[in-house]
């Protein structure tokens, strides 16, 4: 793993210096259940490694953003809601309310949503 931050918590939550509930990890990915659930599943998928959001990903990072979608399915598999629907958000930025400074997709799910989501 080449980006690392300190203090970065969910850095901590990859490297398992802070413990998470997790329900999928591979080499590139974790995800882990959001410790403030706003619907019944609500999962955090994160790079291992540190990016602070989708606007500082680069070209060389394909394989990272690609194994986020990728494991999206595969969570959604393990939760129960790869037939009934989920949702895939990224709060990128001040605007959307990111609040974690390293790239998140939460994937939500286990209800039926409503839309536009503001
Ligand atoms: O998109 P945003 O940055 O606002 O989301 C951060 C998410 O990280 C929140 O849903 C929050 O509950 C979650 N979180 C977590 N475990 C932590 C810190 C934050 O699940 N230790």
């Amino acid at each position: 793993m080449t980006r690392y931050d300190p203090d970065c918590i969910f850095c901590k939550i990859a490297t398992g210096h802070i413990p998470a509930n997790l329900v999928y990890k591979n080499d590139h990915v974790a995800a882990f259940h959001d410790i403030n659930p706003v619907a019944p599943i609500h999962v955090l998928i994160i790079p291992l490694e540190h990016i602070r959001s989708l606007s500082d990903l680069k070209d060389g990072d394909s394989e990272i953003a690609a194994q986020i979608l990728l494991a999206a399915r595969i969570v959604a598999e393990k939760t129960g809601v790869l037939e009934s629907g989920y949702r895939l958000v990224f709060n990128n930025g001040e605007d959307a309310l990111q609040s974690v400074g390293h790239i998140h997709a939460h994937l939500i799910g286990g209800k039926t949503m409503g839309w536009p989501p503001f």
